[in-house]
């Protein structure tokens, strides 16, 4: 069902020296690029930074349980103001990868729902590795901040001009004029105006806006 893991990749972990008796540990620290896409729209870790990977390999009955941690530089924007802002990821993560014959087993014993359920959810090991990839990536966006902003108190960008409110806080707009001006433009227009093209002044009506 899945291509074969590739033992170069860096997120994949060979368990063979773990050894299947439960209660065996291993720690693996190790420090990979990051894949590409890692992180959503507004904020993530670039595509080759470094992720440091602290790792917890333990046996258990049905297969290997991976626990760790993983910090990163991150790189974003600042929804507000769309500041490039930088971070640091340090996220934790838990995750059972079964052995494919454990599976098999305590397929038999689940129902059927359990089992369907099950087959989205479980991870399994392949020629005893565990590809963290898919791990990694539901840690990194589960910890990102959704709405990340420069300062808590960003005010964001001038809805008249785009320029930072924070870097020039007492600028305004005589915007009310402005539009004042342009409604007075438009009660001005001459009547004999409103007579010959009447399908213009729609159009003064988008530019207002
Ligand atoms: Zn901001
Ligand atoms: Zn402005």
């Amino acid at each position: 069902m899945n291509a074969r893991l590739d033992h170069r990749s860096p997120l994949v972990f060979d368990t063979r020296e773990l050894g299947r008796r439960p209660g065996a540990l291993k720690r693996v620290a190790r420090s990979v690029p990051a894949p590409a896409d890692l992180g959503i729209e507004v904020i993530g870790v670039a595509e080759g930074a470094t992720v440091e990977l602290d790792l917890r390999l333990e046996s258990v009955m049905e297969g290997v349980l991976v626990t760790g941690t993983a910090r990163a530089p991150l790189t974003g924007e600042c929804v507000r103001c769309l500041e490039p802002l930088e971070r640091e990821l340090d996220a934790d993560f838990q995750e059972m990868y079964s052995y494919p014959d454990a599976d098999a087993r305590s397929r038999l014993a689940a129902t059927d729902d359990d089992a369907e359920e099950d087959e989205e959810d479980t991870l399994f090991l392949e020629d005893d590795m565990v590809d963290l990839e898919p791990v990694l990536r539901d840690a990194v966006v589960l910890s990102l901040p959704l709405q990340p902003v420069c300062q808590e108190d960003c005010l964001g960008l001038c809805s008249e001009c785009g320029a930072r409110l924070a870097d020039d806080p007492d600028h305004h707009h005589e915007s009310v004029d402005i539009r004042w001006a342009a409604l007075q433009g438009l009660a001005g227009s001459p009547q004999d105006g409103e007579m010959d093209n009447a399908p213009r002044s729609n159009g003064d009506d988008s530019q207002e806006k």
